[in-house]
């Protein structure tokens, strides 16, 4: 039995456990869990003397810096609620503002100068503070900044110097309960416009202590945060595992595989889990090697799709499995996940590998057009019930009475469950491709791309066709120093995929688009007039 609890609750009992433990690590530099409690504490006293109060919505649009993590407990310690943003919006940053209600923001200086304040001022907000993504940090590595030149934000103060003034200061219980919202997390608008998903304490402490006990691993583990912490998967298997593990969280900045590939052989962590991506792109990089990979006792993927060939071959290099988690900003990140120890099974009929078996909380259902659970091995929509489901979306009654009827998530997604119980994901509902009346799951075609020794990165997508409806495209990048005609790879999908599924057009690109968090975006390539 999982106790409810606040993330503050969380937090405090991991800094009574090891106050002189390294909370965060970043380029060489520590804090220490007492550190950041009392700096968390400095940035709620600065928001409580700024009128910021019980369920105010801050924003942080970050990258992996120390000062996320600092402004995120400073949030909930003023009794708000944080709003995390992918630092790569602009207008998409005047629409969430504006929805969520959001009275303060933290941001990078540069962001702030650079797109943030006229938006931030145009949507209400009252209250801005500055990271510099340099601070906090013992020893550089420029590749990691890009030559980033600072630029001071006149009259915004700096969120460490407001924290460091009031370190310690004492801030008084805001009162928090399990059942109070704790974010509003935006969807990565893979599909269409990113809804406010309410993950409420419970929601996110369930998830976080489970997946804590799953890994039994012992505290203080070090954790590389490999998948942005704006996003669920980031948030909760990377952060608040941490905090619950009294564990260092290693940060990074940003993606960029070399500077990850760096920091895994100098800080060698055991747990670390990112999309499915950020795996290709390490393998791709020229630093790889399977060695930096020999700490790690648990790599997973979570929040896009995993290509068993990517599975296979990582294995090949580095001699680790990587298992997969499923799950959405609405279940607070994994529901169904790869238990240690075991490998996916391959459905021996389509060929699918399984995203894993449902964590202990989570009630896993495969229910047909009229809502009635189906039965193995029917293919259905995967819906989930747990302490892990969000309660609602943020001011959308209609999504939320559509997709969260009874407390039920309808995911949206197409998936299967063996006699074992094993969970298989088919693809989005939305993505499926109708070709001349045939139905075509672009990731059973991608899943072959990927296997050709040439291709790096896949996505397939449904074109329109006046005469079929809809024709199949894919888009393809290639690894280094490979080349491939593209009639070849609609052959070799020919030989191994009844023909309607093969592509009928391949295109090279050097790299596919893709969402922050990494996930592939198969609508970005989809044309909107029919050929
Ligand atoms: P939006 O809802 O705005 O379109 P999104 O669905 O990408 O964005 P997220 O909550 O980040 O928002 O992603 C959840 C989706 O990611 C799932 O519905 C599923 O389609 C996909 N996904 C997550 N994990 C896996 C996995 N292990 N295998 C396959 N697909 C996955």
């Amino acid at each position: 039995e999982i106790p409810a609890r606040t993330a503050l609750h969380m937090f405090s009992a991991a800094v009574e456990s090891a106050p002189d433990g390294p909370a965060i690590r970043y380029l060489g530099g520590t804090l220490d869990y007492r550190e950041v409690d009392e700096l968390s504490d400095g940035v709620a006293a600065y928001l409580t003397e700024n009128g910021f109060g019980k369920g105010d919505r801050l924003a942080i649009y970050l990258q992996n810096v120390p000062q996320f993590v600092l402004a995120l407990l400073g949030t909930w310690k003023a009794g708000g609620v944080v709003v995390p943003l992918n630092p790569m919006y602009r207008d998409e940053l005047s629409h969430i503002l504006t929805d969520a209600g959001v009275t303060a923001i933290v941001c990078s200086e540069n962001a702030w100068a650079d797109r943030v304040a006229e938006r931030a001022s145009a949507a209400g907000v009252r209250i801005a503070l500055t990271a510099s993504e340099l601070d906090i940090q013992t020893s550089g590595d420029p590749r990691v900044f890009g030559g980033v030149t600072r630029v001071r934000a006149e009259g915004v103060p700096d969120l460490l110097e407001v924290a460091r003034a009031r370190a310690g200061a004492g801030v008084p219980d805001p009162g928090l309960v399990p059942d109070d919202v704790a974010l509003v997390s935006y969807t990565s608008g893979t599909s269409g416009v990113p809804k406010g998903a309410t993950n409420t304490h419970r929601n996110l402490t369930v998830n976080s202590s489970i997946l804590r006990l799953y890994e039994s691993k012992p505290a203080g583990s070090p954790i590389f945060a490999l998948a942005p912490l704006f996003h669920i998967t980031g948030m909760v298997c990377q952060l608040l595992t941490a905090i619950d593990l009294a564990s260092p969280l290693i940060l990074a900045y940003r993606f960029d595989a070399g500077v990850v590939l760096d920091a895994l052989e100098r800080e060698r962590p055991v747990f670390m889990v990112g999309p499915s991506t950020a795996y290709m792109a390490l393998m791709a990089h020229p630093d790889f090697s399977g060695e930096r990979f020999a700490s790690l006792e648990a790599v997973m993927s979570g929040g896009a799709p995993l290509p068993p060939a990517i599975v296979e071959r990582f294995r090949e290099l580095t001699g680790k499995y990587i298992r997969n988690g499923y799950g959405l900003t609405e279940t607070s990140a994994p529901c169904v996940v790869v238990p240690p120890n075991l490998e996916a099974p391959v459905d021996p009929s389509s060929g699918t590998l399984a995203i894993g078996l449902p964590l202990p909380s989570a009630v896993i259902r495969i229910v047909g057009e009229d809502g009635h659970d189906l039965d193995p091995l029917e293919v259905g929509e995967i819906a989930v019930d747990g302490p892990m489901v969000v309660p609602a979306y943020w001011n959308e009654p209609d999504a939320t009475a559509q997709s969260l009827p009874g407390g039920r998530l309808l995911t949206g997604d197409v998936g299967f469950m063996d006699a074992q119980g094993w969970v298989y994901v088919v693809d989005r509902k939305k993505d499926m491709i109708n070709a001349s009346g045939f139905k075509v799951w672009p990731r059973e075609v991608e899943d072959v791309l990927y296997r050709h020794p040439a291709v790096r990165e896949a996505a397939v997508v449904g074109e329109p066709d006046s005469y079929r409806g809809e024709t199949v495209a894919a888009f393809v990048s290639l690894r280094p120093g490979q080349t491939v005609e593209t009639d070849d790879l609609v052959e070799y999908c020919r030989e191994r995929l009844a023909s309607y599924k093969a592509p009928r057009r391949v295109e090279i690109v050097d790299e596919l688009p893709k969402t922050a968090s990494g996930k592939i975006l198969r609508r970005e390539m989809r044309r909107s007039t029919p050929a």
